[in-house]
């Protein structure tokens, strides 16, 4: 499923069966997760893609040739960041989510919206047993992005988690086996959501725009909507810290010094590193992390995109790709 033009809708195409180069394996894709920052992309949200380009950067299948450090048949996750450079001040600091010359999964390098792709065997993870392809996929980058967004947020006893999609119910499991508290924070009349978080262990689930129920220590925001920052901050305690998750957002309004004031702290998150992916993919087994998945075929991409733009997707949209018929 290829992204002629920023805007376009998704087209099913014919593409020759991608090479692997150097140090890359080609992968036979199962399943690819549908992430909010391909919304992003397909959208023209995002400055210069690769075009045209295949998105998906949770992809899931299995090594088909090339590269030493896995043999054919292994099963291997590829994630959003798809090559650092190693050498710049971010990279050799352990930063390499930072690095100045990053290449993204299905952003800047084809990704699992296909039958086929490849990938720098460097980026790419083994897999824990017990999920199957599908539920394996929304671990890649909701999964991974979430963990990075908990770990950020510090310490923190209780948090609050604006936006339920496939981030948040993935991230409220790790923080409730973590003996966290979470508070889940919606659109007002989004029942379905608020229901969801509270079978994922949320002990409240109500309005984003109005007051919490009582102070939080920390707030994650995966909705891309600016307005939730100073209602993020206004929800929490001094000290608490208010994560900003996702790659884009509405303006941010401006508001008073009063509610950054007491050391609370604003941040983003960007990107992840391959650090990052070993330890969620280490913990989610331990939990364990169940994903609640809602499957369309590859050629429906076009359909899941648009269901998770307007919030009809229950955790997490995965897009089974059937095996090449050959
Ligand atoms: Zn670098
Ligand atoms: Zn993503």
């Amino acid at each position: 499923m290829v992204l002629a033009a920023p805007g376009e809708a998704l087209r099913e195409s014919e593409l020759p069966a991608p090479e692997p180069g150097p140090g890359q394996v080609s992968v036979a894709v199962s399943a690819c997760g549908v992430c909010r920052t391909d919304l992003h992309v397909v959208d023209g949200e995002l400055p210069d893609p690769k075009l045209p380009l295949v998105p998906g950067h949770q992809v899931v299948g299995r090594v088909v040739a090339g590269g030493e450090r896995f043999a054919a048949g292994d099963r291997v996750g590829i994630p959003w960041l798809g090559w650092t450079c190693g050498e710049c001040r971010y990279c050799v600091s352990g930063r390499e989510n930072l690095c100045d010359r990053a290449r993204f999964t299905g952003y800047q390098l084809d990704g699992g919206y296909a039958e086929a792709v490849v990938a720098d065997e460097r980026f790419c993870f083994p897999l824990p047993e017990g999920y199957d392809d599908l539920q394996a996929a929304p671990l890649l980058c909701a999964g991974l992005i979430g963990y990075r967004a908990l770990r950020l947020a510090g310490h923190a006893e209780r948090v609050g988690l604006y936006g339920f999609g496939a981030s948040a119910h993935i991230v409220a499991q790790v923080a409730r086996h973590e003996g966290r508290r979470i508070f889940a924070f919606t659109r007002a009349d989004d029942e379905a959501a608020q229901g969801f978080a509270r079978e994922l262990g949320a002990e409240w689930a109500g309005d984003a725009l109005g007051p919490a129920p009582e102070e939080l220590d920390a707030a994650i925001i995966f909705a891309p909507a600016g307005e939730l920052v100073p209602a993020a901050l206004a929800a929490v305690a001094k000290g608490g810290t208010v994560v900003c998750a996702g790659i884009h957002m509405s303006d941010i309004p401006s508001f008073p010094y009063e509610l950054l004031w007491g050391e609370r702290v604003v941040r983003s998150v960007a990107n992840l590193t391959r650090r990052d992916g070993e330890e969620l993919l280490e913990v989610a087994p331990q939990v364990p992390v169940r994903t609640e998945i809602q499957i369309f075929p590859l050629e429906a991409a076009n359909d899941a995109l648009a269901r998770l733009r307007v919030g009809e997707i229950r955790g997490a949209a995965v897009l089974q790709v059937m095996p090449i018929d050959d």
